[in-house]
This record gives structure tokens, sequence and C-alpha cells, in this order.
């Protein structure tokens, strides 16, 4: 297409077919739902779901309900659970559209139940409890009351209760080993109630079998990187950030490159431009520290990244304008993982690949 942008994200479709095949491989009878919140991580949400259909998939998850109406709405079938929130004035939505809410509070079950009466529909839930996280749901020793209490909400079905670990990325961590024991405790439900039971995110399903239960909540894994930021042969990362060089310059000595005259020069220098800056996702702070791929070898990053262009050192090489430039992803022999930016960043793959994604338009996807 004409007077596309030169900063192109691609998702490869095929990869995140790929691992959600191995995964499920690794889980065996114990389904995978697969995450696609935030965008599917940045990798395009309905994109990513339909991927995952095709692997097999029949079990997503999003954080807030407008996620879930919009993956509905594109012929996603199967589980929608909606485990973040929803509106007062929203609960006929997850009827209209067969969706799945985790609730936490009696607040919620009056609502939903309101609406299933007038509908003389039965939704089915699953119920939150905080085992350790100290984020969202009942706390333990509310379960039981809770549950009984469901007993006044005829409209309401019990199909699942549900937590979230804190530490699942760390091999052996005893927090994990507590949370479950609370999990255990506060949920002796499944006789009683044939409610599925589920806490493992990605990091479970490598490092905590135990805490598998009846369904797996994987997330990061799916998109291609390992939770605890090691490479992992069995996945294969979907997301590369591309653009091209829009202008080489030979500088001599003692040349200030970009705002703030930050880095100078010590040698007769080639300088490539790119269009990519930190409206793009780039952050600033990888100013005279990130590094990008350019003819398949890694170049530093000189001076200060602008709003939408920074600079690259290819001294002593063959580069001309046009030629590509990686930010993330692999170029020849040479990958730039999402780990690695994120370490440069000091932070985790999860928020560079939601960053990528969302600056940039899904406009390359492949596979
Ligand atoms: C995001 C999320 C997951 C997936 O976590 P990953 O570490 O990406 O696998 C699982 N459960 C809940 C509730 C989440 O919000």
């Amino acid at each position: 297409m004409k007077g596309e942008s030169f900063n192109v994200i691609t998702v490869d479709r095929r990869a995140l077919i790929d691992n959600f095949r191995y995964l499920q491989g690794l889980a065996g009878e114990i389904p995978l739902l697969a995450m696609v919140k935030a965008d599917g991580y940045g990798h395009g949400m309905i994109f990513s779901a339909r991927a995952f259909a095709e692997a097999g998939c029949s079990r997503f998850g999003v954080a807030e309900l407008c996620e879930g109406v919009a993956l509905r709405s594109a012929g996603i079938d199967g589980l929608i659970l909606v485990t973040t929130c929803f509106g007062s004035e929203d609960a006929s939505l997850f009827y209209e559209f067969d969706l799945t809410p985790v609730i936490f509070s009696r607040a919620q079950a009056e609502l939903l139940e309101a609406e299933g009466a007038v509908r003389g529909r039965r939704l089915g839930v699953h119920l939150k409890v905080n085992t350790g996280m100290g984020r969202l749901g009942l706390q333990p020793q509310e379960m039981a009351a809770f549950v009984d209490g469901l007993a006044d909400f005829p409209h309401l079905a019990l199909t699942g209760v549900m937590s979230h670990l804190a530490e699942a990325d760390i091999p052996g961590s005893r927090s994990t080993a507590d949370a479950l024991t609370v999990f255990r405790e506060a949920v002796p439900l499944k006789e009683r109630c044939g409610a599925i039971l589920h806490i493992a995110s990605s990091g479970a399903l490598f490092n905590h079998p135990e805490a598998w239960y009846d369904m797996i909540r994987v997330g990061i894994a799916l998109y291609g990187s390992h939770p605890s930021s090691t490479p992992h042969s069995g996945l294969t990362p979907a997301m590369r950030f591309a653009t091209r060089v829009i202008q080489v310059t030979e500088y001599p000595a003692g040349t200030a490159i970009s705002y703030g005259r930050t880095f100078i020069t010590t040698r007769p220098t080639t300088i490539a431009v790119i269009p990519v800056g930190y409206e793009d996702g780039l952050h600033r702070s990888l100013s005279n520290r990130g590094v990008v791929l350019v003819g398949g070898r890694r170049v530093p990053i000189r001076g200060r990244i602008c709003m939408n262009m920074c600079m690259l050192d290819v001294t002593g090489m063959e580069v001309a304008v046009g030629d590509e430039a990686v930010l993330l992803g692999c170029q020849g022999e040479e990958c730039l993982s999402a780990d690695e930016v994120a370490e440069m960043l000091g932070t985790i793959s999860y928020e560079v690949l939601c960053i990528y994604g969302h600056v940039n338009r899904h406009a390359g996807e492949t596979g």
C-alpha cells in the first residue's frame, strides 16, 4: 500500500500457533486459556485470538468487559473470561455476548442476578480469591460464607474459582507453596459445586505443575517470551519491529549528535538516521544505551532519542538509505529479544511488547 509508515510491527501468526501447540503439549490434558488482554500483549487481540483458536484454543481471557464484547463480536467462540471489572450499568452484556465474569463481591453478584432474573437465564461466574498477591479477590476467610450466600442467586452458577500467584516465575518459591495451601483450604468446593479451579499463569506452567489444577491461564509464553526472562527453545517470539534508514552521513571526529550534544564523535563516524523515536515506543532512556540491528549486526544508538528519530553508529559498515533496521526481532543471524530490550530499560518483556504493540499499527501481520 502507498503512504504507509516506515515503522512496521509484524506479528507472525505461525509463531502464535506454534507457541500455543507447544505449550498445550507441555500441559497435556489440562486445557490452556489464552490471555489476550492488552490487545494480545500488543500483538492484536483479535488477530491473536484467531490464531490461538486455529491452534485448538477454546478459552480466552481479557481484563475488561469491552474487550470481551469485541472478541465475541469478532466471532471468537468458546469461553471468554472477563477477569478484572465491569460497570454497574453493563451486567446485561455478559448475557448478551455470552461472557463469563470473574467476581469478588456480593454487589457484583447482585447486579448479575438481577439481570438474569429479568431474562430468565442463568450465567456461569468465576469467583476470585486472594491467596497472597494482595490484588483482586475475596479474602480466603470470606470464601465459605460467600459461596453459601450464592444460594440467594438462583440465576448464577459457580463454574470456576480462581486466584493469581505473585511469584509463579520463580521456581521453588515459598510464597507459591503458601498460596497453593491457602487456595486449597479456601476452596474445598470442587465436589460441592462442580466449579473448575485455576491459579496458574505462564510461570506456573513452567515451574509449578502442582498449580495447574483444571486450567492454565497462559499469557506471555504464547507470544514467545519466557516469564523468567530466560530464552526458551520451544517458544518463538512473534513480534518484529522494523524500519528503514532515511539518511547516512560521514562526520569527522568532534561532531555532536542530537539534542543536548550528549554524544561527541571521537573518530570519523558514519551515522544512520532512522525515523523511530519515543513516540514509537523507543524509550528516551535508551539514548546512548540502546542497540538496533542493521545489516545483521548490533549497532549502538548515539545521542538522545528524539520524538520520531534517532541516530545509529554504523561506522565501518556498508549502509545505504532504505536499508532495514530492526528494533525487535531477528535480522540475519542476529536477534534482539523483548527480554534484552526490557533489560536495557529496567523492565520486563511484557511492557516492551505492550508498548511497541500499542504505539504501532498492526499493518504488517504475517503468516
Ligand atoms: C495476565 C494474566 C495472566 C497471564 O500471565 P502471564 O504471566 O502472562 O502468563 C494470568 N492470569 C491473570 C489473572 C492475568 O491477569
